[in-house]
């Protein structure tokens, strides 16, 4: 396994939505393998494809507090409920949080690695937040489009980047990675 360069905004690969996979072949098994190891290494709850510059429907999510890395190949959110207002960060974007809207209530659609379809439903957690932002990655959507305005968007003094990958709480204190 290896940790991936990522890819920062502004980039084309970050702005167009990805390819869905036909099949899960060992190419994309090593791929899945290199970003959750590129996940890890950066201290993010979520990783998208297309932020290590592969335009293909695959994310990894994996929140301090989950023993192992959730992996979503051609992901579709199928519903989405409710509004609420959330501090985001995203491993593409360093130095920099903003205040966006999201869903309460998110079901996703995925394939597994063996290629078995399953669902994912998650409500008012973090786990809502991180599928709706990697999903928005893997559609070229980045969390800026989703800022409560123009202007709600910091610069953050020590740069947590790392830590708040789709999130703003990822427990640092705790970190020991
Ligand atoms: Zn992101």
């Amino acid at each position: 396994m290896s940790v991936l360069p990522l890819i920062y905004a502004p980039h084309p690969v970050l702005d167009r939505p990805t390819t869905r996979i036909s099949k899960v072949d060992s190419k994309i098994q090593k791929l899945i393998d290199d970003m959750i190891e590129t996940m890890h290494a950066n201290l993010g709850v979520g990783l998208a494809a297309n932020q290590v510059g592969i335009p293909l429907r695959i994310a990894v999510i994996q929140g301090p507090d989950d023993i192992k890395p959730l992996i979503l190949i051609n992901p579709e959110i199928v519903k989405r409920e409710g509004r609420r207002e959330l501090t985001e960060g995203c491993l593409s974007i360093p130095g920099y949080q903003g205040e966006v809207g999201r869903s309460v209530t998110v079901k996703v659609k995925a394939m597994n690695i063996n290629g078995r379809f399953f669902r994912i439903k998650a409500e008012g957690n973090l786990l809502a937040q991180v599928l709706e932002h990697e999903t928005d990655h893997l559609d070229g959507k980045l969390y800026v489009e989703r800022l409560l305005g123009k202007d709600r968007i910091y610069k953050i003094e020590r740069d947590l980047t790392n830590e708040v990958e789709g999130s703003d709480h990822a427990a640092p204190s705790t970190e020991t990675r």
